[in-house]
């Protein structure tokens, strides 16, 4: 479904992210891990056409996105929930999830179908729905990000940090609507600094460092792998 073959992304001279390749089959829970600046949010970034390659492609069901605009590639399915939420403050939750269906692939389903399926799936969202994004809690500007990102309907989904600064009965409703969502079909690639939940939640993983895959493989293997216990999970060998 999503291939990226050795991207080398660049902020100016300096290369952050170098002969990347990955890939996420339909259907699938990939997760992308690795230390703080080890280049995530940039490889997502890459993905979704907010940062230009220095080389290499991007193909999602196969056709090539790395010359296209973002908005190109939401519309092709391809929705990203970005670090830290990227909310308006002052403005409802209604009409971020409006702004979430501006672009739909072709034959999606209606904007009230859609809204229905959503409002099904965060019913907080549903009796907050005029409320002001500013003035909801962590956990839930966190459900109206990934809400908005799934109003555009996609088949990829990229999550940049979900659990960040979310309290752990809140990080538990993530993980059911993440497992929700991938039993509905929906592919998912997930960057999560709770790399111990990553690895619960997904099927394959990449490690990442100072820019490049290091270790990848199933990630029940990799949840077992030495150096990654060591390094991540907190666990001394
Ligand atoms: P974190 O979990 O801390 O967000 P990350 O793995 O997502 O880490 P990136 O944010 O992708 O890492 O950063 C990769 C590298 O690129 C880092 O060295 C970082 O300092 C650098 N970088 C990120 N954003 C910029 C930017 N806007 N300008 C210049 N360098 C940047």
């Amino acid at each position: 479904m999503l291939e990226v073959r050795q991207i080398d992304v660049r902020y100016g001279k300096r290369t952050s992210v170098s002969q990347l390749s990955l890939h996420v089959k339909a259907g699938e829970i990939v997760t992308l891990v690795g230390g703080n600046g080890a280049g995530k949010t940039t490889t997502l970034k890459a993905v979704s056409g907010l940062l230009p390659l220095a080389h290499g492609e991007i193909w999602f069901c196969g056709e090539r996105m790395d010359a296209l605009a973002p908005h190109q590639i939401l519309a092709k399915g391809l929705a990203h929930v970005p670090e830290g939420r990227m909310l308006f403050k002052d403005m409802s939750v209604k009409a971020h999830l409006e702004l979430g269906s501006l672009r739909t692939p072709a034959h999606a389903a209606s904007f009230n179908d859609t809204l229905a399926w959503v409002f099904e799936l965060f019913p907080v969202l549903k009796e907050r729905s005029q409320q002001l994004a500013g003035t909801l809690s962590g956990g839930q500007q966190q459900m109206l990000a990934i809400a908005r990102g799934l109003m555009s309907q996609p088949r990829l989904l990229m999550l940049d940090e979900p659990s960040l600064g979310l309290a752990p009965i809140v990080v538990h409703t993530l993980v059911d609507i993440i497992r929700t969502l991938h039993a509905k079909g929906l592919s998912i690639l997930l960057v999560e600094q709770r790399v111990d939940l990553a690895l619960q939640l997904a099927q394959r993983a990449y490690v990442m460092e100072s820019g490049q895959v290091t270790l990848s493989g199933a990630a029940a293997d990799l949840a077992r792998d030495p150096k990654v216990k060591q390094a991540y999970l907190g666990l001394s060998l």
